[in-house]
């Protein structure tokens, strides 16, 4: 048996929520489960042994921000990423893909590769399937995914097929190029916003041998029930026996019903980036920790949150922010971080219990979402 090895634990009665672990060479991750994101080899502003604190067993690591600074080369010569990080749990890295996507920086794609510019030095930079598992393999992640044809929504129907067709074969040139026994390759599905095509993604990459799939290409700014059609209609053609990870989400609530409708694994930079930008995350939905009513408030953030900052003051944490102190953003990325994780370990009792829908609905009261 491979090393990487998903098991189903417990299937929720009356959602297609799912209870398992995914097994990698530094250790299971529980699912449903969230990962941090450490897009320049650090989840910002956080030491491991804080990120782990939250209860975190996976992050993620970003291969175009990583291959341009300080370079993958650096990165293999300085241990690889868990050598350089000590983080020494699994790491996933996303292939550059969404990257150029989303940073705007791409100049032409083609069937050979994505050809963009650098946005630190303006290089011109051609990435290749091949080239972005290469640089996956010396960062020495547990988890490669591959390189992806992300297409900007609302699109023509034409381009998206055409998008979605080349990710199949560039799917293909991954696990080819793939040389490390020690790292799984996982497939993205893509294909808009039409189901057909997310269909025949879905099957058509099932067939290939990856140890994982992804749903890509979405929460790129379409409404979230366009995002929840699409990622229900797409988890039945996926492996059950694999793990399914929806990249890039996103919100409390968009999580919970993502896990309702069959998702294992989950990552997205709104805990931290909103941490940094003084609001926090809590049962009773979002805190904006700068305005003036919590100056003198003495309750901390969420009771019973076992987080460093939930042992201080509202009143004080506004304060951090309001006096520019950086321990104010790293105090609310921990918090969020954690509520994220405590979410997530609710959900995975829920299911064991079979009271996955009630958790949900219970969440979403406090949330005031309907
Ligand atoms: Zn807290």
């Amino acid at each position: 048996m491979s090393v990487f090895h998903y098991q189903l634990l417990n299937r929720d009665r009356r959602t297609s929520a799912r209870r398992g672990f995914f097994s990698t060479p530094h250790g299971p991750v529980q699912t449903p489960g969230f990962m941090p994101v450490g897009t320049q080899g650090t989840v910002k502003g956080l030491t491991i042994d804080q990120v782990a604190a939250t209860g975190a067993e996976m992050i993620l690591g970003n291969t175009y921000h990583l291959a341009l600074r300080p370079g993958h080369e650096t990165v293999r010569r300085l241990g690889g990423l868990h050598g350089m990080t000590l983080w020494d749990g699994p790491i996933l890295t996303d292939s550059g893909g969404f990257q150029v996507f989303s940073l705007e920086a791409i100049r032409e794609i083609n069937e050979e590769a994505a050809t963009f510019r650098s946005h630190i030095d303006g290089a011109i930079i051609k990435l290749t399937p091949e080239h972005s598992i290469e640089i996956q393999e010396s960062l020495g992640s547990d988890v490669a995914m591959v390189l992806d044809h992300v297409v900007a929504l609302p699109a023509e129907r034409s381009k998206v097929v055409e998008a979605m067709e080349r990710s199949i074969r560039w799917a293909q040139r991954c696990l080819n190029a793939a040389s490390r026994d020690d790292q799984a390759r996982f497939a993205i599905v893509q294909g808009g916003l039409d189901v057909e095509l997310r269909q025949q993604c879905a099957t058509e990459l099932s067939a290939m041998e990856f140890e994982g799939f992804a749903i890509g290409g979405l929460s790129v700014g379409e409404p979230p029930p366009e995002m929840y059609r699409i990622t229900e209609a797409t988890c039945p053609y996926l492996p059950e026996e694999k793990p399914r990870y929806l990249m890039g989400v996103g919100t409390p609530v968009d999580l919970l019903e993502s896990v309702a409708r069959g998702v294992d694994l989950f990552d997205c930079v709104m805990p931290t980036r909103n941490g940094r930008n003084a609001m926090a995350f809590t049962d009773q939905g979002k805190i904006k920790i700068r305005n003036a009513v919590h100056r003198e408030d003495t309750e901390p953030l969420e009771k019973g949150c076992p987080c460093l900052a939930c042992r201080h003051s509202r009143g004080y944490l506004r304060h951090l922010f309001v006096a520019g102190e950086m321990l104010g953003p790293i105090l609310l990325s921990i918090h969020n971080l954690t509520y994220y994780q405590r979410v997530m370990a609710g959900a995975r009792t829920a299911i064991e219990n079979g009271t996955f829908a009630e958790y949900m609905e219970m969440k979403k009261a406090g949330w005031g979402v309907s």
